[in-house]
């Protein structure tokens, strides 16, 4: 009997946002029960119906800066003003239960997580498990629709949002995967079908 070596991912998603990433991400989650979400701390403000510790940890600019300098981030960045973290024990946790780790991070967040791989030995597990997916909205303008239905955000926000956005497609090329989401479903069955391959790949010495 041959047995499918088991590989824990950490999977990092970036879009732009109002790309469709949260709903993609909710939707993995919904499926795949071996993963798990890494919930990042902010310095922004909830949103409607955000919950604290569910969808972020929101905590002040003190309790940010003292977390950076106690080393809990595995990476932090400054996203529209706002400080966001990924904890580096949601990581860990989830790698020794076995499980996947879904991040949702922006792309200065995912250079620096790739910066930190690369210095790792070839056979980590972090390094071994990095699945990276690039999640592109149509067009800006499509973009800009997205904002504004989504109702969430005043004008000026979204008009930032959208500036940030341009610069943010620039560097899809530094991710492995590129999902183009122009229909929600059919951009769904990519992800899905990205992780599935992913848990079927078999890795040479080389990669
Ligand atoms: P939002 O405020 O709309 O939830 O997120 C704004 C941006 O911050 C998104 O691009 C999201 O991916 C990014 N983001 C969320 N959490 C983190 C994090 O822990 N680290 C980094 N670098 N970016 C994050």
């Amino acid at each position: 009997m041959i047995e499918l070596p088991v590989r824990s991912l950490l999977v990092v998603v970036s879009a732009p946002s109002g790309g469709g990433k949260t709903t993609l991400c909710e939707r993995l989650l919904a499926e795949f029960h071996q993963m798990v979400y890494s919930v990042s701390c902010t310095t922004r403000q909830p949103r409607d119906g955000e919950i604290d510790g569910t969808d972020y940890y929101f905590i002040s600019e003190e309790e940010f800066e003292r977390r950076v300098q106690a080393g809990e981030f595995v990476e932090h960045a400054r996203v529209h003003g706002h400080r966001y973290g990924t904890l580096r024990r949601f990581i860990e946790r989830g790698f020794a239960s076995g499980r996947d780790v879904l991040m949702d991070i922006d792309v200065q967040g995912a250079a620096q997580i790739r910066g930190r791989l690369a210095s790792l030995p070839p056979h980590d597990p972090l390094r071994r498990g990095f699945v990276d997916v690039f999640i592109a909205p149509p067009s800006i303008d499509v973009l800009r629709k997205r904002l504004h239905l989504r109702g969430k955000d005043a004008d000026a926000v979204i008009e930032r949002r959208v500036q940030q956005a341009e610069k943010e497609l620039e560097q899809w090329r530094a991710y492995q995967y590129l999902i183009v989401n122009d229909r929600l479903d059919a951009s769904y069955d990519a992800l899905r079908a990205i992780i599935v391959a992913e848990h079927h790949r078999l890795l040479r010495d080389a990669d």
